[in-house]
């Protein structure tokens, strides 16, 4: 059923119509969405790891005595989502001494204390999206992680509030990474500046920033390369983009978005801190949640990283992006019957 250029998918979070072009009223309509909706696709993304990894906590539930072996259950079961050890112990010294604190004897109880020390390692806010405009966003991460997937899944949603957006191809050594923006930008009907196969990404940026102030951008969203076999070289051209679009436009970039790709888990997470190390990263997203049965490592982001989750990726499409929310991801792994919790 079509309503004034919208259709029913307004009932899935963050969808809207293709129109870009209709009255604020109506994006901003399209933009609303079913919490009951949003809940089912945390827990439907986070499958995976819940039935590879906490499917155990199933027998756990149940347990009536805490033996030995319902602790070093649990402590797999922990280990197996890829939590990381250093969180898995302190989670299970934790969870003894509260135990023998309250004088909890079921597994059921501690299961329930695990859900509130997990939601205290997601406790860093993610940063509230800055106001500048024109937005310069960088997005950063090895090759492969969903740097130019997540880069046309935010133009969406800055489309989606109305907002006018360009694209900078700044992955010159790839030219498959340049097409793939392209392919992107014009499915968004968005303009995308790139530069010839292997020129220089600085230059590209230069280029994207100024055009951004000439055609009145509101948000320029800059893919970046990977290629971590040069890993120094790659560290110091992010640098140098960052640099140039900041003398262009004041304060940009004003979000550098670290994609992470949730298949890696722990892995990735070494690889993120060079990253880290070389620009000022303002958040992390966790890209390919869906496909991952290590979505455990989103609590070692904050820990490991010191950064906050800002969005996660669900899926290939324009609509599979959610800002991050701890307690559904949460909630998402834990809940281990088909019936949503409230
Ligand atoms: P880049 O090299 O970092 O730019 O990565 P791409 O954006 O090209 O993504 C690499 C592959 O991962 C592509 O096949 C994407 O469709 C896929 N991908 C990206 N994000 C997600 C996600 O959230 N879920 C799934 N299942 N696949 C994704």
């Amino acid at each position: 059923m079509l309503v004034e250029g919208l259709n029913t998918s307004i009932f899935l979070p963050h969808v809207c119509t293709w129109d870009y072009s209709r009255s604020r009223s109506l994006r901003e309509k399209a933009r609303w969405y079913n919490p009951f909706v949003e809940k089912n696709r945390w827990r439907q993304a986070l499958a995976r790891t819940r039935r590879t990894a906490f499917g155990r906590l199933a027998s756990l539930v149940g347990a009536t005595e805490l033996t030995s072996t319902f602790w070093e259950g649990l402590e797999e079961t922990l280990i197996q989502a890829d939590l990381g050890i250093k969180i898995v112990q302190a989670l299970i010294e934790d969870l003894k001494e509260i135990a023998r604190a309250e004088g909890l004897t079921q597994g059921d109880q501690i299961v329930e204390r695990l859900r509130t020390l997990l939601l205290h390692h997601l406790d860093m806010v993610s940063n509230p999206e800055p106001e500048a405009r024109p937005l310069v966003i960088v997005l950063v991460g090895v090759n492969g992680s969903g740097k130019t997937t997540t880069a046309a899944r935010i133009a969406h949603r800055w489309l989606c509030s109305g907002k006018k957006v360009m694209l900078a191809a700044a992955d010159t050594y790839r030219a498959a990474a340049t097409e793939q923006l392209k392919i992107w930008g014009d499915r968004l009907d968005v303009e995308v500046v790139s530069g010839q196969p292997g020129s220089d990404p600085g230059a590209v940026v230069y280029n994207a920033a100024q055009a951004t102030l000439a055609r009145d951008v509101d948000v320029l969203i800059v893919d970046t390369s990977g290629r971590m076999h040069t890993e120094h070289n790659l560290m110091a051209e992010l640098q140098k983009i960052c640099r140039v679009a900041g003398k262009v436009i004041s304060g940009a970039p004003h979000q550098v978005l670290l994609v992470l790709d949730a298949t890696t888990g722990q892995n990735g997470l070494t690889q993120a801190q060079a990253f880290t190390d070389a620009v000022d990263v303002t958040g992390v997203i966790v890209a390919k949640l869906d496909s991952s049965a290590r979505g455990g490592v989103g609590f070692a982001i904050n820990s490991v990283l010191g950064i906050p989750i800002q969005y996660v990726g669900f899926g290939e499409t324009l609509e599979d992006l959610s800002t991050f929310d701890a307690e559904a991801f949460v909630n998402g792994l834990l809940t281990q019957s088909e019936t949503v919790p409230p």
